[in-house]
């Protein structure tokens, strides 16, 4: 499936959550959600007629695929990834998609969306223990030390970037030092530090079917 280029604001309304996928522009009066907090369309504003068990579980896998900017074909490699590892697949799921090194790099601040944060890693802006990683992804391990590249530490957005992160905060599996520009895993993430509403056992149950 090619990978999305419409309006994310429209992503946000048609899962009825504010999924912050555009930076700055989400605290700012102009988020489309605070706006129109209707899905999108002509028929947007139609009363909504009872979902099906299905359309719940879709809903609840689109919202989770679409937060981490993920394409169909992707979400699926990496639930069953998930269902391949020991414990719940659920948890499992989300706890990888949170290890991946563009939201890693977003959980830190040095970027202010997901979407920046690929591209970033993509254009080979950090290192990994000392070594280009250009893998969005990535799974972050325990002890992982994420840096800027000494050539891209200049870089304007990420300074704004890194000023702006004491609106969202930094998790607390990392550690970051603002002065150095570098991010610490200290712990694995455990479900509970995942704060957004996701209901992962309805995509289990989705991919279960
Ligand atoms: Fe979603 Fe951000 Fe757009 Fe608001 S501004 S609708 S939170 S992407």
């Amino acid at each position: 499936m090619a990978r999305y280029i419409g309006s994310v604001c429209r992503l946000c309304r048609r899962e009825n959550l504010k999924m912050f996928l555009k930076g700055d522009r989400c605290y700012s009066d102009k988020c489309a959600f605070d706006r129109r907090s209707y899905p999108p369309g002509q028929h947007g504003q139609r009363r909504r007629g009872k979902i099906s068990d299905y359309g719940i579980q879709l809903r609840e896998k689109q919202k989770v695929k679409r937060m981490y900017g993920l394409s169909e074909k992707q979400f699926r490699l990496f639930f069953a990834r998930a269902d391949r590892k020991k414990g719940i697949t659920g948890s499992n799921l989300l706890v990888m998609l949170e290890t991946r090194l563009d939201n890693v790099v977003y959980r830190c601040g040095f970027v202010n969306s997901r979407t920046q944060g690929r591209h970033y890693v993509r254009h080979g802006h950090f290192l990994i223990n000392g070594k280009k990683v250009n893998i969005p992804s990535y799974i972050v391990k325990v002890g992982d030390v994420i840096e800027l590249r000494e050539k891209s530490r200049k870089i304007q957005s990420i300074q704004d970037s890194l000023d702006a992160v004491v609106r969202r905060g930094v998790p607390q599996w990392i550690d970051l030092d603002k002065e150095n520009l570098k991010g610490s895993v200290t712990a694995v993430p455990v479900r509970e530090d995942l704060t957004m509403p996701m209901q992962e056992q309805l995509i289990v149950e989705l991919y279960s079917k």
